[in-house]
């Protein structure tokens, strides 16, 4: 098939690690490069965010980026891109119009390439499949005044939710938030993200560890609801350990980044200035060596509509102690590859820390059963299998080209 994926502001060709930058990026060029390894065409369409940009970059065998002009060819941030999606869908409609390249089916990531997506499948008679990524409600519910979304998400993820030929929950979370919304159970499948196990494996190089100390290590976005500094209060809990935090800008900007600053303010405030190190981004390809230099990976976010890092780290053969949120529930299983905790409570991440630390059979053991899940659940190739079946499910009632909503 011809599929089309729309990732307005995640390419899939992107440094990892910035605000705007993390799993739907991963996403986006896992699963479309499963796609093609199952036979299947792809072209992903993303902003065009710099004048440097070719129109086309062939990403590998099977899949192509497309940079969409929309708005000016500058990092913007994703939550003022709104007004840009008009364009972006215009130009969609124009390219799926020709006869050279017109997808079998569309399959939108987050909210606004579904608005650029459903308005362009409309006028051609393509198909459109939505994955949200994240819900504007879960964020408002969590950031209150902070969450600088525009005011309109809300009201049109549940629109898309209707519109939209299949939505694509990640999580049985996310499909509880979704009901709640009011989307239509029978539109919706779930598939969650995989995990690149040819990548994400126990085998391989491992990143040095200058102490002789256990590794705590801790991946994300320098975000405040990825929940770093709840990780750093634990770590009061948990003597002699090292905390390693990956993600954020690169390590020579991290003097800047304000997040960054707070988080080693914390550690000096709590006596763990030696003990915390900050590493900054990380490329992808890189990260594995990360995983595999961990005793134990920590996941402590607030909310999470999906969550990467405990699945890579499980790959890798790594324990995950993680916060019972989103995601994490339906990915680490409570007492055979990790343990969960309630969200923002440094006391009980701590002492979940410090227990398993000590538990050396109980270390290995969650180890074990955490690599045979993740080889077994949630490898990309299941992934794409799935969707497969979904993309062609939908492209059989195609509509008739010329159809307006
Ligand atoms: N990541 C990376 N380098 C970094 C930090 C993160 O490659 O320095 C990757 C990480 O391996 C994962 C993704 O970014 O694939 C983060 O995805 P997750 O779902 O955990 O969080 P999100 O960023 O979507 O909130």
């Amino acid at each position: 098939m011809r599929i089309a994926m729309i990732s307005e502001h995640a390419s899939p060709l992107a440094t990892l690690g910035g605000e705007d930058a993390g799993g739907q990026n991963t996403h986006v060029a896992e699963l479309s490069a499963a796609l093609a390894t199952a036979g299947h065409d792809v072209r992903v369409y993303t902003r065009r965010d710099s004048t440097d940009l070719p129109d086309m970059v062939q990403m590998r065998d099977g899949v192509a980026v497309m940079h969409v002009p929309a708005g000016p060819p500058e990092p913007i941030p994703k939550d003022v891109l709104l007004p840009y999606m008009k364009e972006f869908s215009r130009w969609l409609a124009a390219q799926w119009r020709r006869d050279d390249w017109v997808p079998d089916v569309a399959h939108a990531h987050f909210w606004m390439s579904g608005l650029a997506a459903i308005t362009a499948g409309r006028q051609t008679g393509v198909p459109v499949v939505q994955t949200y990524h994240a819900l504007g409600t879960v964020k408002r519910r969590h950031q209150g005044a902070a969450d600088t979304s525009p005011a309109r998400r809300i009201g049109y993820e549940r629109a898309l939710g209707r519109a939209m030929d299949r939505v694509i929950a990640q999580s049985q979370d996310e499909v509880r938030e979704l009901v709640r919304m009011g989307v239509p159970q029978d539109r919706m499948v779930v598939v969650p993200s995989g995990v690149n196990v040819e990548n994400f494996s126990p085998a391989g190089e491992v990143a040095e560890r200058e102490t002789g100390r256990p590794r705590v290590l801790t991946v994300g976005r320098l975000v405040e609801r990825k929940g770093f500094q709840d990780v750093i209060r634990a770590m009061r809990a948990v003597p002699d350990a090292e905390c390693v935090i990956v993600g954020g800008p690169p390590e020579e900007l991290l003097g800047e980044d304000p997040q960054a600053r707070r988080l080693r303010a914390l550690a000096r405030s709590c006596g763990l200035a030696d003990r915390v190190r900050l590493v900054g981004a990380v490329p992808r390809e890189e990260m594995p060596r990360w995983y595999r230099s961990a005793d134990v990976l920590v996941a402590a976010p607030w909310y999470e509509p999906f969550g990467l890092t405990p699945l890579e780290a499980m790959a890798c053969g790594v324990p995950v102690i993680g916060t019972r949120v989103g995601g994490l529930i339906d990915t680490v299983v409570e007492g055979r590859t990790g343990d969960l905790v309630s969200p923002r409570d440094p006391s009980a991440l701590g002492t979940a820390i410090a227990d398993l630390l000590a538990d050396r059979t109980r270390r290995f053991a969650y180890a074990k059963a955490a690599l045979d899940r993740a080889r077994q659940q949630y490898s990309w190739r299941r992934a794409a299998a799935e969707l497969g079946g979904v993309y062609t499910a939908v492209s059989e009632v195609r509509r008739p080209s010329g159809v307006v909503a």
